[in-house]
């Protein structure tokens, strides 16, 4: 579904992501990890081209993305992105704000696009709230409205950049179930997240970056036993 061909990123002089070649098979989950600063957030911004790349390909269902024909809002509609901080607007309530995409990009008026944000809305578990202003959720629950947001125009793919790292400990849990559900409902999912009991429950592969260089591409079993990469085994004793 996702293709790294040799991927290379730089800003300015720094080299932020050096020669990435992985694939993300279609409906399969895969978590990503490394230190801070290791290019996690540029490396999954470049799939719907948040982010330029200098050299390499990447493919989306086996497509070039930078091929001029691409259109990036098509592009984009087929990807579903979850910031760490949820990015919903204060100003609109949390039906307004999962209904957004369906108005903005599909051109649908209110009306139209108010059962399938509340169909949604359902299944985040958030239907009770959706006149709420985003002030007056939790975190978990503005998290869960964002996740709901990206899905609205039924993307294939849904990435997420760290959905928990800016929640109150008790909150974790109802977004991880919410992801956990999405993985077994088939969707093709990319987290970025240091939930290490997530990622060997749910993911199909578990990736590692250090220093923009994808080190270490295994499944669960082999990235928590004795044979993983050193940097892994330091990484995990680190975040433990
Ligand atoms: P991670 O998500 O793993 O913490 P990032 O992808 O955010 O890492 O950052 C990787 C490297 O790129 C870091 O050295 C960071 O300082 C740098 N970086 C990120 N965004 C920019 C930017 N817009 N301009 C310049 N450097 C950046
Ligand atoms: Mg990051």
């Amino acid at each position: 579904m996702i293709e790294f061909h040799s991927v290379s990123k730089r800003y300015g002089a720094l080299q932020v992501i050096h020669d990435v070649s992985a694939t993300v098979e279609k409906g399969t989950t895969i978590v990503l990890c490394g230190p801070s600063g290791s290019g996690k957030s540029t490396l999954v911004r470049t799939v719907n081209r948040l982010e330029p790349i200098q050299s390499g390909r990447i493919t989306v269902a086996g497509r070039d993305i930078h091929e001029k024909s691409v259109d990036v809002n098509t592009l984009r509609s087929g990807i579903g992105f979850v910031f760490q901080q949820f990015n919903l607007f204060p100003h609109l309530t949390v039906v307004d704000n999962v209904m957004l995409p369906l108005r903005r990009l599909r051109g649908q008026s209110r009306r139209q696009a108010l059962p399938t944000a509340m169909l949604m809305l359902e299944r985040v578990g958030l239907a009770d709230r959706a006149q709420s202003l985003p002030a007056d959720i939790s975190g978990g629950q503005a998290q869960r409205v964002a996740i709901a947001r990206s899905l609205i125009l039924k993307p294939e793919i849904l990435i997420l950049d760290e959905p928990t790292s800016a929640l109150d400990p008790e909150m974790v849990g109802e977004v991880l179930k919410l992801l956990r559900e999405l993985s077994a409902g088939g969707i093709t999912l990319m987290c970025v997240t240091h939930e290490m009991g997530f990622a060997r429950e749910v993911a199909d592969r578990i990736w590692f970056l250090k220093s923009g260089r994808l080190t270490f591409d295994a499944s669960p079993d082999l990235f928590f036993s004795q044979e993983a990469h050193p940097d892994v085994r330091g990484f995990l004793s680190s975040i433990h």
